[in-house]
């Protein structure tokens, strides 16, 4: 039987189910999870905070350049999957999940040269190996060596649906409606950009998972891991 990759990819749009399955595959493989899109959505929310104009990309990439985020294992038992730090010890992880971050995420992710500096950071932590990295573009251009890449998608109404329940269940107060705009402009930004755009690799494994609930997916995709191990 092969080993495990030590890198896996899973790349999707957003609310494609591609975090909370590559937390539970991490988890079962002892594999360290990293959510990319927490890194777009740290600089977007310290940027627009710092009101560094969001049209300059030269002032945003020397801002990212600049800023200290920092990723670590949750802090408080408040229903986060991590804590985000900013500057050392500046609690910023839920911040990231405010309308005001989604409503500009894509367009600081679609700057060139935020993109070069957040890529560079990334592969870093990638290439130390037994990792699952989650984002748009791991498989593509972050890690392009990942030994498996899976490539999750669903409809964009099956999205919009789970991203309400969260935002429910989160006492963070979103209409559908708004949810399904912010989806759609999300997809259409991070689909079109010049830089890195959110494609499946050519070697990716692609997963439809909307009539599928969590289980399902982790299903499908420990099967196409067995599958890989016994040819
Ligand atoms: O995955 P999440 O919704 O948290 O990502 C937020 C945004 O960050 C995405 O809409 C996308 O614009 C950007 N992103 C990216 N490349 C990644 C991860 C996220 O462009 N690898």
């Amino acid at each position: 039987m092969p080993p495990l990759p030590a890198i896996i990819a899973i790349d999707g749009p957003v609310a494609s189910g591609k975090s909370s399955v590559g937390k539970r595959l991490a988890d079962r493989l002892g594999y360290l999870f990293f959510d990319t899109g927490l890194l777009y959505r740290a600089i977007t929310y310290l940027a627009l905070r710092d009101r560094i104009p969001l049209d300059d990309p030269a002032a945003l990439e020397l801002y990212a350049l600049r800023a200290h985020v920092d990723v670590q294992p949750p802090t408080v038992q408040d229903g986060r999957d991590c804590t985000v730090l900013a500057e050392g010890d500046e609690d910023i992880t839920w911040e990231l999940r405010s309308k005001t971050v989604e409503d500009s995420v894509s367009v600081v992710a679609a700057v060139p040269g935020v993109r070069r500096v957040l890529t560079s950071q990334m592969r870093r932590i990638g290439l130390r190996g037994r990792v699952v990295m989650v984002g748009r573009d791991v498989g593509t251009v972050i890690l392009p060596e990942a030994g498996l890449k899976f490539f999750i998608t669903a409809s964009v109404e099956a999205r919009a649906r789970r991203r309400f329940a969260e935002a429910q269940a989160g006492g963070r107060p979103r209409t559908y409606a708004d949810i399904l705009a912010n989806l759609r402009e999300r997809d259409r930004i991070d689909s079109s950009r010049q830089a890195a755009p959110l494609r499946p690799a050519d070697d990716a494994l692609q997963l439809d998972t909307t009539d599928l609930d969590l289980d399902g997916v982790v299903a499908a995709l420990t099967a196409a891991l067995a599958a890989r191990a016994d040819p």
